[in-house]
């Protein structure tokens, strides 16, 4: 088994860390260099019975910077090539422009999308739910997965939920 992975999400929510937990830390050190290349490999995982590319796909978290119709078509057909899509968010942080213009990309694609509600570490268990709640009114995610990339908490069953759709 293998597959192309985009992780997408506004700066800070955690890619980074996540990443560096998954595959190790000079891969993701390499990531955060300016980017020359428009889909860039973020990092290999391998393991037994799977292999899982991670790749960035410039242009779709960038809301505030006004792309031009070229490099939107880009990101969006990347978005329609990879084999998942992770969207991760901030569970400290409330649903806003910056999500609803990501999930709009989603609309016109028929990849799968998890939702990655990171850093569950920083907010009180009775909090999750209704996060849960408001993004599935949102998009028919194909999983919502909360985790703290920082603390590694659900970050196994992530991979394992990714192994299975691949
Ligand atoms: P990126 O911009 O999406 O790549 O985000 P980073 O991975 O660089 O993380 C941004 C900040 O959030 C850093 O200070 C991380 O240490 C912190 N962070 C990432 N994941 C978690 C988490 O699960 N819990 C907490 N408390 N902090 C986190
Ligand atoms: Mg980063």
């Amino acid at each position: 088994k293998s597959g192309f992975i985009s992780i997408i999400g506004r700066p800070n929510v955690g890619k980074s860390t996540f990443l560096n937990r998954v595959i190790g830390q000079k891969i993701a050190i390499m990531s955060d260099k300016p980017q020359t290349t428009r889909n860039k490999i973020q990092g290999v995982l391998t393991l037994p019975d799977v292999q899982m590319v991670f790749i960035d796909t410039p242009g779709i978290h960038k809301p505030k910077h006004k792309l031009g119709d070229f490099m939107m078509k880009v990101a969006q057909n990347t978005l329609k090539e990879v084999d998942l899509i992770l969207f991760m968010v901030n569970a400290e942080e409330g649903f806003g422009r910056g999500e609803e213009y990501i999930l709009e990309k989603f609309q016109s694609i028929n990849t799968p999308v998890f939702l990655v509600i990171n850093k569950i570490d920083q907010i009180h268990p009775d909090e999750l739910l209704p996060i849960i709640e408001t993004y599935k009114e949102k998009y028919p995610f194909k999983e919502i997965v909360p985790i703290s990339a920082l603390e590694g908490n659900n970050v196994e069953r992530l991979l394992s939920q990714i192994k299975d759709i691949l």
